[in-house]
């Protein structure tokens, strides 16, 4: 789950209090490239008597590509995540301000200076500002006319190597899974999953919002065949990603639940 430390709309604390409401007994918030929230989640998860795992999800580069690595269990403080955090920030803010500024010329009336300073600035935020100015009439929208790839607000990111990102969450001894393994595109995903394997992955996400059973089969198969975790989510976002409910996803993953016993 996402929450406002990173492109959610809800607070780490309200997504763990709604999460209770729901009736949720364990979730995980994996902030893109931030466990800023990962603290007061777990707080208020203490309080309100449901486990919150601490994660993140880091937009790692495959063959240069936006390639998603979840990170769960890893101390949210530790000092061995720095390097991570340093990159992509960095990286964002180098893009965002160029964004920014083309907005800016455009007649779109935006805080420079609001954007630069926010470490977790990205598109969606952007998509925001676009609807709020009537350019849009919804995120998805401002991403189909200005931000997706190829459009005129978009620019690349720079990415960390997938590899690099797995091998940082396990030196913080957290567990590495790759995220969402339909989303990037691939015809032939069995030589995509036969790579990250090979590159230490721990598990895949397979109980992913939208994914038909047979989608998930072929994953589940593949899961088995390399002895990986299973794991899932509804990759909840709030009113960013309006059509994912939260706990809308049933996940079974209970090996994976067994190495946070
Ligand atoms: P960025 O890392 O700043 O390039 O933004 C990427 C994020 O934008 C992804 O992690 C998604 O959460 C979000 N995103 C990408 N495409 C869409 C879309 N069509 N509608 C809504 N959100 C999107
Ligand atoms: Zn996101």
């Amino acid at each position: 789950m996402h929450t406002t430390e990173s492109d959610g709309t809800l607070s780490p604390v309200e997504v763990v209090q709604l999460s209770k409401q729901i009736g949720l007994d364990v979730i995980a918030i994996t902030d893109h490239d931030t466990m800023k929230g990962a603290q007061e989640a777990m707080e208020e998860g203490k309080k309100q008597g449901i486990r919150v795992i601490p994660g993140l999800e880091i937009s790692a580069g495959y063959k240069g590509n936006d390639t998603h690595v979840l990170g769960y269990g890893m101390d949210y403080d530790d000092p061995r995540l720095e390097p991570v955090f340093h990159y992509v920030q960095r990286d964002r803010k180098k893009r965002n301000l160029k964004i920014a500024k083309k907005m800016q010329e455009d007649g779109i009336i935006i805080d420079i200076d609001d954007v630069i300073s926010r470490p977790t600035f990205g598109r969606p935020h952007f998509a925001k500002i676009l609807v709020e100015q009537g350019y849009a009439t919804s995120i998805s929208d401002a991403f189909e006319k200005y931000l997706k790839e190829g459009r005129q607000y978009f620019l690349p990111r720079t990415y960390i190597p997938i590899e690099t990102a797995i091998s940082i969450i396990h030196e913080c001894g957290g567990i590495a899974i790759l995220a969402h393994p339909f989303q990037y595109g691939y015809e032939s995903i069995k030589g995509f999953l036969d790579d990250i394997v090979e590159m230490g992955i721990d598990g895949i996400e397979i109980y992913y919002s939208g994914y038909t059973d047979k989608q998930k089969g072929v994953l589940l198969q593949y899961a088995k065949e390399k002895n990986l975790l299973v794991t899932g989510g509804s990759d909840f976002h709030g009113d960013n990603k309006p059509d994912i409910k939260l706990g809308s996803v049933d996940v079974k993953c209970e090996e994976f639940l067994k190495r946070f016993e």
